[in-house]
């Protein structure tokens, strides 16, 4: 009865079945968002395709379909049984204007597996100096994905490495040696650091992706914009510093969180 009744409802619900299900056997439905553009509502009936028998309870969640028509899970998952089912589909349509906005591209965002909050269409990827419509800056892009999928990143509640403050009030005269996590795909732009001080951020002014970063640390990036006084030699091209340098320019990522301290 219940297999029968939970159809029903998500029909009611303007629900249709997917083909296909690449995570396991049950059988998901999904719909447009009543009102968000490329959103969309996902259940998973906890049907099984192949006994049609309710092997759990139903799920649901929203989705944001990519510039790639990749699904990017915007949304927790929240199960329920058939009771509570469309008051779940409204908590999760409600919940969509809490999901945050990419500044750049207007794409929704989300938790990519690295634990940090992207942008669902990965658009920093795409600002390089082709312009981003080219096949070209698109197969680039695409390697950009690869090449970040393939770098482990810490999540930021997994760092060990102490708060910027420290820097400065270490009374050690010895140098420390700073660091930063830079990874290819990073949107950056610039800060100035004196003595241990923030000094002058360049958001706005000065953007670049990185292309790569070496094993000993030298960060080769595309600068996009540069409306600056500072001239191209001028531009950071390592991850690191030393506090002996009174006055630093130093990387600052954008489209990540990410904290210079001392190197371990
Ligand atoms: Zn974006």
């Amino acid at each position: 009865m219940s297999v029968v009744q939970r159809k029903a409802m998500l029909k009611a619900e303007g629900f249709f079945a997917h083909k296909k299900n690449a995570k396991g056997t049950t059988i998901i439905y999904s719909r447009k968002h009543p009102s968000a553009k490329f959103v969309r509502v996902v259940v998973d009936s906890g049907i099984d395709n192949k006994t049609n028998k309710v092997v759990g309870k139903v799920g649901v969640k929203l989705c944001y379909v990519n510039r790639h028509k990749n699904w990017r899970e915007i949304t927790t998952e929240i199960f329920t049984t058939n009771t509570g089912l469309v008051k779940t589909i409204r908590a999760q349509e409600a919940a969509e204007k809490f999901v945050k906005t990419c500044k750049h591209c207007k794409a929704k965002k989300f938790t990519a597996k690295s634990g940090n909050v992207v942008c669902a269409n990965a658009c920093w990827t795409g600002w390089g100096k082709y312009g981003n419509k080219s096949a070209k800056e698109t197969k680039k892009s695409s390697q950009i994905t690869a090449q970040k999928k393939s770098q482990k990143v810490t999540p930021k509640n997994q760092r060990t490495y102490p708060l910027n403050k420290r820097v400065g009030k270490s009374s050690q005269k010895k140098p420390q040696k700073i660091v930063a996590e830079i990874l290819p795909g990073d949107l950056v732009s610039i800060e100035r650091i004196e003595l241990d001080t923030f000094k002058e951020d360049y958001t706005g002014k000065v953007l670049g992706i990185v292309m790569s970063v070496t094993g000993s640390g030298r960060v080769n990036v595309n600068w996009t914009a540069n409306t600056s006084n500072l001239e191209s030699f001028d531009l950071p091209f390592t991850n690191h510093y030393d506090t002996r340098s009174r006055h630093v320019l130093r990387f600052k990522v954008l489209s990540r969180s990410v904290e210079w301290a001392e190197a371990a």
